[in-house]
């Protein structure tokens, strides 16, 4: 197994480079896909797109333009000419691109405060969400639109933002998430086998359980703008918002 490391990430602070070495390495569809002995790299997940980077040895210079979780971390290269059978073993100094990264820990960020509002606000559950680091939607389940109101969101989330609340990582278990009513998410489909879940907390606001990078504070995100509202279908508003600055 490699390690991964998905940390709460603050915007303006650079992830550490680390060194790796590739352990193995195999070609799909012409594309050259590598494992190393360790890995900070977020793979993409939960609707949270991969980190993007570089690594620098050696035997050559290569981005790193998408990370999967497949058994391991796979991490797809490109760059100089690529020969996969003579990296394994290699070493290299690797770098995280951290404007992706922090984007990405804002906007993600956001989507949970989106979330925890409109079900604070109408009772509207988050059934689905697509993060980017220009724009990103959230599904909210809900019967009627009519209650929706565009502004209020907007307004009642960057008020959140500017009250600087704090946003942590922990580990909490199943069962006491089952009783806590700043859970918002259906713990069902979450796999039944864990226990003991890492959540993500705004203090006061919203617990949920999650994989991906996100801020300390709210006030890290900068303010949100609601940009497009439409029905998807019985009983589903796709909200897309992108980050004011
Ligand atoms: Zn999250």
């Amino acid at each position: 197994m490699t390690d991964s490391l998905h940390i709460n990430q603050h915007p303006g602070i650079k992830p550490p480079s680390f060194e790796c070495k590739i352990i193995n390495s195999e070609i799909i569809d012409n594309q050259c896909w590598v494992e190393f002995d360790q890995t900070y790299y977020y793979p993409s997940g939960g609707g949270q797109p991969a980190d993007h980077g570089s690594i620098n040895g050696e035997s050559g210079n290569f981005h790193i333009s998408d990370v999967r979780k497949r058994t391991e971390i796979k991490h797809l290269l490109s760059g100089d000419e690529l020969n996969s059978n003579s990296l394994v073993n290699q070493s290299f100094i690797a770098n995280i691109d951290h404007e992706r990264r922090n984007q990405l820990c804002r906007m993600h960020t956001a989507q949970h405060l989106i979330s925890a509002t409109a079900d604070e606000l109408y009772g509207a559950r988050t059934v689905g969400n697509q993060i980017n680091t220009e724009k990103t939607r959230i599904d909210l389940g809900m019967e009627s639109r009519d209650a929706f109101s565009k502004d209020e969101l907007q307004s009642a989330v960057n008020s959140y933002i500017d009250s600087s609340i704090d946003v942590s990582m922990s580990f909490r278990d199943r069962v006491e998430l089952l009783e806590d009513p700043l859970v918002r998410v259906n713990m069902d489909l979450l796999p039944k086998n864990i226990d003991n879940l890492r959540v993500i907390t705004i203090e006061g606001i919203d617990i949920c359980p999650c994989a991906g990078t996100h801020v300390g504070n709210t006030n890290e995100i900068g303010h949100i703008e609601i940009s497009k509202v439409k029905s998807k279908g019985a009983g589903k508003l796709r909200v897309e918002y992108h980050l004011l600055n």
